[in-house]
């Protein structure tokens, strides 16, 4: 039998950016909304994170906006001393299920359906008894479209023969043996959080082999740390990146500018990166992972046998019970850019660089606040995940057009200043002859930076062809 669920809002996806959007439109308004996911709870990708994942960004700023995630406090100890806290992957699956749990259900305006499987065409079909459900809703928001992949949730991409263990990063703790040597497979920040784990777990340095099909530019987390107490100098890394780019003469120049002024950093000095996937560490971080030696650069993995990693580049070999850690996904997929609003759907994306679950309740906020689609869209161009080197520029053109536009917009700017999430907040008070006249020069920094940054990417456009 079809059950039929009315409601104002049908949002696919209780992860953090779905989470996000609801929270917002309960917050705002009183219209209701229904909520499918597959998984047992809210949470997304988080509930299958590994056990010592953190958050790559401060708690202070991350989650929904209603709700505050940890307690504002500066690390004291640890690799990550001097910044904001950063939440665990369990406490993130457990601040979403609070906030499902002590705020969206007694609403009594929210509808979750878990463990259901959305099949398109206003259809879902629940995963534990087969109940079929149809909505009649206004509005159809997608909260699955970032399509976010983390490597327990697949098998490995390379080949795994003779009885070879390649396991995701989930397995490490259970791995931990004296004398057992483990090859890292991926450079990225799951990676990079494995061979921070076995450093901090004591795990010999030469006990670890490191695959690196690329080596990515990383930004310092001091400079980014979004959040109150570090939002003057979040401010200056901008400022900076911009100045930089008026000076720069090539994509190549821009970049070792950024590196000379400290705004980005990289593991090996001698190794020019080729990517740039957002991944923040603390220069103490960066120190820790530099010990690691046995670093492989030959492409990536195509199979592992016991003893031996075949690679785009050749073979290399390793002790013979190495155990291989398969931290090679993806993590946010490269997705092309779509339209935000859509007539009765709503694909949610990124508007500002990397930062989804903020970017979720932004839209929302525009959802609820500005009319018309076109000015809804003109607010929310997406910034797409960045993948090559030279994307960053390509984010760093739409993130400065954004927030452009975006002050152009009362609604949106009274959202920034209230925001918990946002970095500007409260930051923009064009009554306050002082704080005008520091976005008037931001704005004209912007306004002369974002062609500068279109020229080196068309330049070196030219050399690529
Ligand atoms: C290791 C790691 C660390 C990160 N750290 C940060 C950070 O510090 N700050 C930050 O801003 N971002 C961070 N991110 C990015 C992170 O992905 C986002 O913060 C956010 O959690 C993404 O949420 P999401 O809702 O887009 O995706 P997901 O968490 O993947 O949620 C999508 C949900 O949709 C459901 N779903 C999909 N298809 C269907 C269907 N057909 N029917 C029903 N349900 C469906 C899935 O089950 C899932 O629950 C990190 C990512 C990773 C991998």
């Amino acid at each position: 039998m079809t059950q039929r669920i009315e409601s104002d809002y049908l949002v696919t996806g209780a992860g953090g950016m779905g989470m996000a959007f609801v929270d917002e439109i309960l917050t705002q308004t009183d219209a209701t909304v229904t909520i499918v996911d597959r998984k047992h709870r809210p949470g997304g990708h988080w509930n299958d994170a590994y056990p010592h994942v953190r958050l790559h960004q401060p708690s202070a700023c991350y989650g929904v906006n209603s709700t505050p995630l940890g307690k504002e406090r500066v690390d004291e100890v640890g690799l990550n001393k001097g910044c904001y806290e950063l939440a665990s992957g369990s406490e993130v699956v457990a601040y979403f299920d609070t906030v499902m749990r002590d705020r969206f259900l007694p609403s009594g305006r929210v509808t979750f359906l878990p463990a259901t499987d959305y099949k398109g065409d206003r259809r879902a079909v629940s995963r534990s008894c087969g109940t079929e459900y149809e909505f009649a809703v206004k509005k159809i928001v997608d909260a699955t479209y970032l399509n976010v992949t983390v490597p327990s949730q697949r098998p490995p991409k390379f080949g795994v023969e003779g009885g070879a263990v390649a396991v995701p990063p989930n397995e490490l703790p259970r791995a931990l043996t004296p004398g057992q040597h483990f090859v890292i497979v991926g450079s990225g920040k799951t990676g990079i959080d494995a061979c921070l784990f076995l450093l901090t777990m004591g795990v010999p340095v030469e006990r670890i082999t490191w695959i690196m099909p690329n080596d990515a530019w990383l930004f310092d987390r001091f400079t980014v740390n979004l959040g109150r107490k570090f939002t003057d100098i979040c401010i200056a890394t901008q400022i900076g990146v911009l100045n930089e780019a008026l000076a720069a003469t090539s994509v190549d120049d821009y970049f070792q500018r950024l590196l000379a002024a400290g705004h980005v950093m990289a593991f090996d000095p001698a190794v020019k990166p080729t990517r740039w996937r957002c991944a923040t560490v603390t220069p103490m971080e960066l120190e820790q992972i530099r010990k690691i030696k046995n670093v492989v650069r030959m492409g990536h993995v195509e199979s592992v046998a016991p003893g031996v990693i075949r690679l785009e580049k050749g073979v290399h070999r390793v002790p013979e019970s190495s155990v291989f850690i398969d931290c090679a996904a993806d993590g946010l997929t490269k997705v092309p850019a779509k339209k935000v609003f859509d007539g009765t759907h709503i694909t949610l994306q990124s508007v500002r660089m990397c930062q989804q679950v903020y970017s979720a309740g932004f839209i929302a906020n525009v959802e609820i606040n500005v009319p018309g689609e076109a000015r809804k869209n003109e607010l929310c161009r997406p910034v797409p995940h960045p993948y090559l080197a030279r994307d960053y520029l390509r984010c760093a053109i739409q993130n400065s057009e954004n927030m452009l536009t975006w002050l152009t917009e009362p609604a949106v700017v009274k959202w920034i200043n209230e925001s918990r999430i946002d970095l500007f907040s409260p930051y923009l008070y064009f009554d306050d002859p002082q704080c005008a006249a520091g976005i008037e020069a931001m704005c004209g920094l912007i306004k002369q930076a974002v062609p500068k940054l279109q020229q080196l990417l068309e330049d070196d456009e030219l050399i690529a062809a």
